[in-house]
């Protein structure tokens, strides 16, 4: 990357990496931000519920889900893997996560397996009697997967990556998070280097 001295008004730069930075006030910043915008990445998403629900908080990008209300959903529920059953220490704000016992794991994987088979079930008899999809689906817990269509520039991913790739957020959807950095990276990797480079922020 060069660096060039220059007093004055800049307008359309293009550069050979296609990423912009500046000093300002003496420290290197992104050059405005809506060079991150002139692109778009969609996504297929397959994810439990309860995870669908966090990242729909982020408004900056387009959904659009699969259908409970006339798709019958197939009997795919999360279960955790044994490292992933864990137990809260600690007190609000200050919350850490550590494994349980293993026969903690053991019982736990067995209840979510026995609950689940038994709500789908039930889901699947209402449906044959006779009842609305749309009111059989309340039966389903958060565990159960759906799917959608998720699509958004650079910067609002980037805005994602930063809350949901972070040791901050609930590990199931900080796997996936971590997933969508390592396509980004291969996508767009001269703006993911500045990104992990500039501590993450978002431009
Ligand atoms: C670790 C963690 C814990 C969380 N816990 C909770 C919780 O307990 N309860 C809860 O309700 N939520 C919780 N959230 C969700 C959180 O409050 C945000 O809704 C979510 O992270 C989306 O972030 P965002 O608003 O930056 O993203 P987006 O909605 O994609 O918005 C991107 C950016 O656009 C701007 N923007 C978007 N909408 C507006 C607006 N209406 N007004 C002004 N600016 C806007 C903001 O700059 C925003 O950062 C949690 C999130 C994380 C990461």
């Amino acid at each position: 990357m060069g660096v060039e001295s220059y007093n004055g008004t800049v307008h359309c730069v293009t550069v050979p990496n296609g990423t912009l930075y500046v000093r300002r006030n003496g420290h290197p910043v992104f050059s405005g931000n809506s060079p991150f915008e002139h692109n778009a990445f969609r996504w297929h998403i397959r994810t439990p519920v309860f995870v669908a629900r966090e990242w729909f908080r982020h408004r900056i990008g387009s959904f659009n889900e699969e259908s409970a209300r006339y798709h019958t959903l197939e009997g795919d529920f999360y279960v955790p893997s044994r490292a992933a059953v864990r137990t809260q220490v600690g007190k609000p704000g200050s919350y850490s996560f550590e494994p349980t016992e293993d026969a903690v794991a053991t019982e736990t994987i067995a209840t979510f397996e026995r609950i689940y088979d038994g709500l789908y079930r039930e889901y699947q008899s209402l449906i044959e009697k006779g009842v609305a999809k749309e009111l059989a689906r309340a039966l389903l817990p958060f565990g159960v997967y759906t799917q959608f269509y998720w699509s958004l520039n650079a910067r609002s991913l980037m805005n994602f990556l930063s809350l949901r790739n972070s040791p901050n957020a609930q590990y199931e959807i900080r796997t996936y998070a971590e997933a969508v950095e390592r396509l980004f990276a291969a996508q767009m990797p001269a703006t993911h280097e500045c990104f992990v480079e500039f501590g993450r922020r978002v431009p």
